[in-house]
């Protein structure tokens, strides 16, 4: 048997998959001769194969794994022996007594792979034993762009991995991460040693990620619209990104009203609160977490369906890591994002107070760019972060539903010309209620009713004046004075077209219904390219839905751990009643099967009317 069959079929009893994914073979082919690398993927691209196998492979060896999260590494571990592979942790949580335990289990080539803190890991090898020490196939530091400072999660304890490469130079090192820009990765192969490092870059691309924008809606309009997508997701799980923690808490409440299982996660909560969130969303028990940006870090949960960000997020880097958290098992998936003008005003102000003014107004320039992009959305993230992609997707709104562009010059014109008669001393909502004649008393107060421009905009609703003075500001018609109560100064750009000396366009503003998007996640059959896809049966899909949630919670573990959505599709596609045709479906590896077979067989056969 060559190597590569060997692994193919490590893979297959193992885990129940039937092929490497992109670049994984490479890497761990590489491993296995004694490189070392960096590798890049996405959130959910299927980093942790690659270091796993090298560790099964190995006949009496173990690889270590470094990781910096205890409850990403405990989940891991769980789902691990789930499918039966020898994995345990070396941590400070446990007794000394029990961490004996495990270095004995190490020592008689009993695990494969050893999960540890940077900090125990350096703390602990000094006093390993030389025949620990020669068992070590592999050192793979996840997240390693934690030792950079250049990155978003700088964690001091990993800047002392560097001197495993220096005592131990025979031991390859894997460096792994989901951050992709160039100083980090350099700092990288700098601090671990690793010069020679074969860089692995995978696409960025998530495919199965729809991507949608949707500008302009605010307050009602925009809760209502959230209900109707949720709606859309009945049963399934996902996350909705707020700015801030009051906002968390409205959400949930408001989605509770409306019949949807949700709660608020953010930093103001205690300890236990939060876990119990995390544990209830892990479990299944909960179907929407409304969260601040603390919530997703350390959550591995395969089954988010869809990810909202119910105002538009700061840069595109927090963006795509966010959205990243949704469909990590390979199946279709949403993102979807608001964004109106409130917090485009919101953004900068947090830019501002920022320590690098001009980098976090740059991002954010991008980020808005994006939500205004006439171009698939894919495409300009992917060029974003520098790679080609030369097609458009067709899996976003811009893609399905192309933007139609009119001359706007018009309706320029007369947001500018109101702009100019209150002397350059409104705001954007002002402005509005001018262009669409409001009497309301602080209009009035200051005359604005008399102006000539008074109600010219009377024929286009406020969600449509609020689209286009988006637009108009991200063209650059006119400037938003933070410093003076953000009143809107018109450019010389602005004067060209208000004086018609340019002309300019600006795309459609179309409201949406998102009760007649149809969600991604269904009819959630798997494309297969050569074969005429079957039809998953969604019925039979729900029943082993019910099933996983009793056999989980039997066991105590998360539902996505007894199969991911992607095996249950399998199932409800494939309908296999025999333990030989369970046996074959995706993520059934040999250990599930005997544990499984029968219970999802049964429930199959039933389904099926057969006795
Ligand atoms: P990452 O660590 O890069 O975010 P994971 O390692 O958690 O991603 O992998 C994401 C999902 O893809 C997991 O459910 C994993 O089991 C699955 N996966 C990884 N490799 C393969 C493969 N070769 N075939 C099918 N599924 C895979
Ligand atoms: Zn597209």
């Amino acid at each position: 048997m060559t190597r590569q069959e060997y692994a193919l079929a490590l893979l297959r009893s193992c885990y129940g998959y039937d092929s490497f994914r992109g670049q994984q073979w490479d890497i761990i082919n590489h491993t296995l001769d004694g490189g070392d690398s960096i590798v890049l993927m996405p959130t959910g691209g299927g980093k942790s194969m690659c270091y796993q196998l090298p560790g099964l492979m190995s006949r009496d060896g173990f690889a270590i794994v470094i990781s910096p999260l205890l409850a990403l590494m405990n989940d891991q571990i769980d789902a691990l022996q789930q499918d039966g592979i020898p994995a345990l942790a070396l941590n400070s949580e446990k007794s000394d007594t029990e961490n004996r335990q495990t270095l004995d289990l190490v020592l008689q080539g009993k695990v494969k792979l050893l999960y540890i803190s940077p900090e125990k890991l350096l703390s602990e090898i000094d006093r390993w034993s030389t025949s620990i020490i020669d068992r070590i196939c592999l050192f793979a530091v996840d997240e390693a762009h934690c030792i950079s400072q250049w990155g978003h999660d700088f964690r001091p304890e990993y800047t002392q991995l560097g001197t495993l490469k220096q005592r131990y130079p025979h031991i390859p090192v894997m460096a792994l991460t989901a951050t992709a820009d160039r100083i980090t990765r350099d700092d990288i192969a700098h601090q671990l040693h690793i010069p020679d490092a074969r860089l692995f870059i995978s696409s960025f691309d998530r495919p199965n990620i729809s991507l949608s924008v949707v500008r302009g809606s605010s307050g009602k309009q925009k809760l209502r619209q959230i209900i109707q997508f949720i709606n859309l997701h009945r049963d399934e799980s996902g996350i909705i990104y707020c700015l801030s923690r009051k906002n968390t808490e409205n959400m949930a409440a408001n989605l509770r009203r409306a019949g949807i299982s949700a709660a608020p996660f953010h930093a103001g909560m205690s300890v236990s609160e939060k876990q119990q969130v995390q544990r209830d969303f892990i479990n299944d028990d909960l179907k929407v977490v409304c969260a601040t940006i603390a919530f997703g870090m350390g959550i591995d949960k395969s089954n988010v369906r869809f990810v909202i960000h119910s105002n538009m997020p700061r840069n595109i880097e927090s963006y795509y890591q966010e959205i990243g958290r949704a469909g990590r098992d390979g199946l279709p998936a949403d993102a979807l994002m608001f964004y109106s003008y409130g917090d485009v005003v919101t953004l900068q102000q947090f830019a501002k107070q920022s320590g690098q003014v001009q980098v976090n107004m740059d991002k954010l320039q991008r980020m808005q760019q994006f939500a205004e992009s006439t171009v698939c959305r894919r495409r300009m993230l992917l060029s974003y972060f520098n790679e080609r992609f030369d097609h458009d997707c067709h899996n976003c709104d811009v893609c399905d539903n192309p933007p139609q562009r009119f001359d706007g010059t018009k309706l320029a014109q007369m947001a500018l010309s109101a702009i100019k008669r209150t002397d350059e001393q409104a705001g954007m909502y002002t402005v509005t209620d001018i262009l669409r004649g409001w009497r309301k008393a602080e209009i009035i107060e200051r005359g604005y009713d008399l102006l000539k421009t008074f109600g010219v905009g009377r024929g286009y609703s406020v969600a449509e004046w609020n689209a286009y003075l988006l637009q108009m500001l991200q063209m650059g018609l006119f400037d938003v004075a933070y410093d003076e109560n953000n009143h809107l100064k018109i450019t010389e750009y602005g004067n060209e077209v208000l004086y018609g000396r340019q002309t300019i366009e600006l795309s459609r503003y179309e409201r949406r219904d998102l009760s007649q998007k149809k969600p991604a996640a269904a009819p959630l059959a798997i494309p297969e390219p050569d074969a005429p896809a079957k039809q998953m049966d969604r019925a039979l899909f729900d029943k082993l839905r019910d099933l996983r949630k009793a056999l989980a919670t039997a066991s105590h573990i998360a539902p996505f751990m007894v199969f991911s959505d992607k095996s249950l599709t399998a199932m409800a596609t494939e309908k296999p009643t025999t333990q030989a045709e369970f046996s074959i479906i995706h993520g059934v590896g040999d250990v599930k099967c005997q544990k499984y077979w029968r219970a999802f067989t049964a429930t199959i056969r039933e389904h099926l009317g057969m006795r």
